[in-house]
């Protein structure tokens, strides 16, 4: 098999995994980073279905077990005073026999990139500015003034993609808002309940609290709006502006869980879908969020930049010469996966619109039918396909 030379941009959950089957495979492989580091911000994201025996293939089952939050379901916090509703989550997936892990976005990040820095080469601070391909290579002019020359170029960077940008077009021709935002941080807070997520409600507004021990608590901001609000979205004292604004006004929760906002880890964006017709061009291909973004509201951003990247790797390893080949077969595996997730958003439960669908989703969760969550542990979760990832030389 060929050995290729390739550049992925985009060092978080998609990019790592995809150099580590890609180097797997005997593949020279690059990731750039637009951050100065990895980054380490994130609440917790699921790593479950098939992902999970991707991670077990990369030989990090138990760091990712061991990193694993101790999530045990929800209270739904009514009116003060009276008892929240409790939604046992962890006994509902265990009567279906399910398990997956729950892990901080960022150590999950680390756990691959420390995976892959024996095989891979990283750099940080620096982006794609300019991007020209042939039918034979694709010629890349770094933002640091520096250039190469590379077989393949990957973009894995995310919602707001350069790779995509500049290959594929605007933003807004691919990024769909769904009215809603979401915003994450630590705090300290005497409300935090170890390993339960503690919801607070107003209509269209949710306020969580989760604590984890020694890792302090984790709280979610979620807030619809009808129409995009308009902020720089790299400009992170905009975006605290923007939550601050949403959530300030207010007595419905413990006021010291605001001080999230102001925490190092803040992370926030729209809940917004990547919806496009072809993941490919030439020699670039798109993979994670850059591709196909679900939002933080599907609960699968992890579990599809994993399967992703797994598939786009196995099937360059497959068909190396062919790179239009291969990346139509990656897009037919993986685009069923990718359709079945933005369709299932659960912003309807997080975050009801009135006071009236807050009383009924209160009443429904109080009830059996709450059972009806334990649906977050799909019960036939379809075997994913195995690749040869035999040496490249
Ligand atoms: C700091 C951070 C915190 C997050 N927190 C949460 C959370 O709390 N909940 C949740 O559900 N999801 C969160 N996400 C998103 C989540 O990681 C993704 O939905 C999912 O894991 C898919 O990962 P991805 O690798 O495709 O994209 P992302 O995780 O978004 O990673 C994209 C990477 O590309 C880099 N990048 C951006 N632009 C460029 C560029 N032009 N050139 C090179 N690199 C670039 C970014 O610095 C980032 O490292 C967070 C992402 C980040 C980066």
């Amino acid at each position: 098999m060929r050995k290729l030379n390739i550049l992925i941009a985009g060092a978080s959950i998609a990019g790592p995994v995809a150099a580590y089957w890609l180097a797997h495979a005997g593949h020279q492989v690059t990731v750039i980073d637009l951050s100065n580091g990895l980054r380490n911000g994130g609440n917790g994201v699921d790593v479950r279905e098939q992902a999970v025996p991707v991670i077990v293939g990369m030989g990090l089952a138990e760091r990712v077990a061991a990193g694993s939050l101790d999530t045990k379901g929800f209270k739904f916090e009514t009116c003060r005073g009276s008892a929240p509703i409790v939604v046992n989550l962890r006994a509902l997936q265990a009567e279906v026999g399910y398990q997956d892990f729950e892990i901080p976005r960022g150590d999950l990040a680390r756990v691959i990139h420390d995976a892959t820095l024996e095989a891979v080469d990283y750099r940080f601070g620096v982006a794609i500015a300019e991007l020209e391909q042939d039918d034979v290579r694709v010629r890349v002019l770094f933002t640091d003034g520096t250039n190469g020359e590379y077989d393949l170029v990957i973009g894995a960077d995310g919602l707001h993609s350069g790779t995509r940008r500049i290959v594929f077009g605007p933003e807004s021709k691919y990024v769909h808002f769904r009215n809603f935002y979401f915003g994450f941080g630590s705090a300290v807070s005497a409300v935090g309940e170890e390993g339960w997520a503690r919801f607070y409600n107003k209509p269209g507004r949710s306020l969580t609290v989760q604590a984890f021990g020694e890792r302090g608590d984790q709280v979610h901001f979620m807030f619809r709006a009808d129409k995009p609000i308009v902020y720089d979205y790299r400009d992170v004292d905009a975006q605290r502006d923007v939550v601050r604004k949403a959530f300030v006004d207010d007595n419905w929760f413990p006021p010291e869980l605001l001080t999230a906002i102001d925490g190092e880890d803040f992370y926030f964006d729209s809940i917004s879908q990547v919806k496009m017709e072809s993941w490919h061009k030439g020699r670039v291909v798109l993979v994670g969020d850059a591709a196909y973004c679900a939002s933080p509201a599907s609960g699968a951003g992890a579990l599809l930049a994993i399967t992703g990247a797994y598939r786009l790797a196995g099937a360059i390893a497959q068909d190396p010469d062919n790179p239009t080949a291969a990346f139509c077969l990656y897009q037919k595996r993986q685009q069923p996966l990718v359709a079945q997730k933005q369709k299932a958003l659960f912003t309807g439960i997080t975050v009801p619109s009135s006071a009236f669908t807050i009383w009924l989703r209160n009443i429904v969760l109080s009830s059996p039918l709450a059972r009806m969550l334990s649906g977050v542990a799909p019960k036939n979760v379809p075997t994913l396909e195995e690749y040869d990832f035999g040496k490249a030389g």
